[in-house]
């Protein structure tokens, strides 16, 4: 996965002394990419140096940087070019993969809407690829585990992830769980290990992946001839047309496109055979990818419709990224004035669900405490924690119960209907939703 090379620096070296001074040079320098930020000079994709920089949202801290007590944190830049050799948006600069993942607070489990989905897809891979008992399953990005472990027993599982905090909680799952960033190397060892697999999954991670080249060598390594990779992930069609800039962050450093990827994939003697659209995540699109040599199932004709439609919308055109940027500057303005609006009529405002989304969101308006008072999450992990950068503090969603503030903002408007089914009774007692994406509403 990410690999940070430290910046070398070339002094001329005179004598011995200066060589051990160099070197130390070197190793803290090492020491010090390996924490902070670089800027991406070439495409993650092509190599190509040419971007066309779109949107520059403002710096803020890591947005799943929780705080124990508020502080004054490193803020880190937030721009997104587009490469106009191969069409791949990307971030332009990346923070150490250790910082982000190591120890992450998101939970796969914490959503039923992403319950029932992996549910559903478990159950359909399975029959179309025909897995029976003794066949291999391995999740890149396993998170919890919730995903392998929808998986009939007898399928053999295994998650792979760096967060070592997650892996007790999927081993009492009963998944698994080998903790390590994906890469050529890890899966040399896991397949030492663990033998090779039958589907290779990885769901909402490949955005968050630096090195996807190492991750593709990886798979070489790992899929059996006829194997599976299944490909899963926010899709940037859904982002431009529904204004989804507050899913642009730090650990999201590809927005993917079908051709770009198509690219590499071919580079590392891999091929997509099939596409489908699901709504989570606000859009999501899952590829199916197979070994170009070996070519198990044929092409079908959905790959070819995805990319005319990426054609049709524009989305290898720089005009488009423009407008799209031009066009989400409105929510933020219109947040800050309605929040100022219910701050001066004596309404309390809240948030719901503290995700990263919020923090972008958050960040972008510049609120703190004082425009809204605290977020509900039913992340435990996440409640008594200050969010980053805006510092409100989170609470359980109990809390919504007894309080009864006025307004709530709806920062976690992927799972709108999960959160309206689930607080029927914040409604009733008179409580409004904001939901701010793609447009400001008012439920
Ligand atoms: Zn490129």
């Amino acid at each position: 996965m990410p690999r940070f090379g430290g910046a070398l620096f070339y002094v001329p070296i005179s004598c011995l002394k200066g060589f051990f001074l160099v070197s130390y040079v070197h190793i803290l320098l090492m020491k010090m990419a390996e924490k902070t930020i670089i800027k991406l000079e070439r495409c993650r994709i092509c190599k190509g140096k040419k971007f066309f920089p779109f949107l520059k949202l403002r710096s803020m801290p890591r947005p799943n940087g929780f705080l124990k007590k508020p502080i004054k944190e490193e803020r880190y830049p937030l721009d997104v070019s587009r490469c106009q050799t191969c069409g791949h948006v990307q971030l332009d600069h990346v923070i150490s993969a250790k910082a982000l993942f190591s120890r992450y607070l998101y939970m796969s489990s914490m959503s039923k809407t992403m319950l029932d989905h992996f549910r559903t897809s478990a159950k359909n891979l399975v029959k179309r690829f025909k897995l029976k008992p003794g066949a291999s399953v391995m999740d890149i990005g396993s998170n919890d585990g919730i995903f392998l472990s929808t998986f009939p027993k007898g399928i053999k599982t295994l998650g792979i992830d760096p967060a070592k905090n997650l892996k007790a909680v999927a081993q009492a799952r009963g998944v698994e769980t080998y903790v390590a960033f994906f890469s050529e190397q890890t899966a040399k060892t896991v397949l030492k290990k663990y033998g090779p697999a039958d589907l290779i999954s990885g769901i909402n991670v490949f955005a968050h992946i630096h090195d996807l080249d190492g991750v593709f060598d990886g798979v070489q390594v790992l899929l059996k001839k006829d194997g599976v990779l299944l490909m899963e992930f926010p899709y940037l069609v859904d982002l431009v047309a529904k204004k989804e800039f507050d899913t642009i962050y730090h650990e999201h450093l590809s927005y993917f496109l079908l051709k770009p990827l198509q690219l590499i994939l071919a580079r590392h003697g891999l091929e997509i055979f099939d596409a489908e659209r699901f709504p989570t995540h606000g859009g999501t699109v899952r590829l199916y990818v197979q070994r170009t040599i070996n070519k198990p199932y044929t092409v079908t004709s959905s790959v070819v419709k995805l990319g005319r439609l990426e054609d049709r919308l524009g989305m290898y055109k720089d005009a488009t990224y423009a407008k799209f940027s031009k066009n989400i500057q409105s929510i933020p303005v219109g947040l800050i004035a309605l929040v100022k609006k219910l701050r001066k009529a004596n309404k309390r405002v809240i948030g719901y669900g503290a995700s990263a989304k919020a923090n972008v969101l958050l960040n972008m308006c510049g609120f703190g405490p004082k425009d809204v008072e605290y977020i509900v999450d039913s992340t435990p992990y996440k409640q008594g924690l200050y969010t980053p950068g805006a510092h409100i503090p989170i609470v359980s969603e109990e809390r919504l119960k007894e309080d009864r503030p006025d307004y709530a903002i709806m920062f976690i408007w992927n799972f709108l209907d999960e959160v309206l089914k689930k607080q029927q009774g914040f409604l009733k007692r008179g409580g409004k939703f904001i939901v701010p994406v793609p447009k400001i509403k008012i439920i």
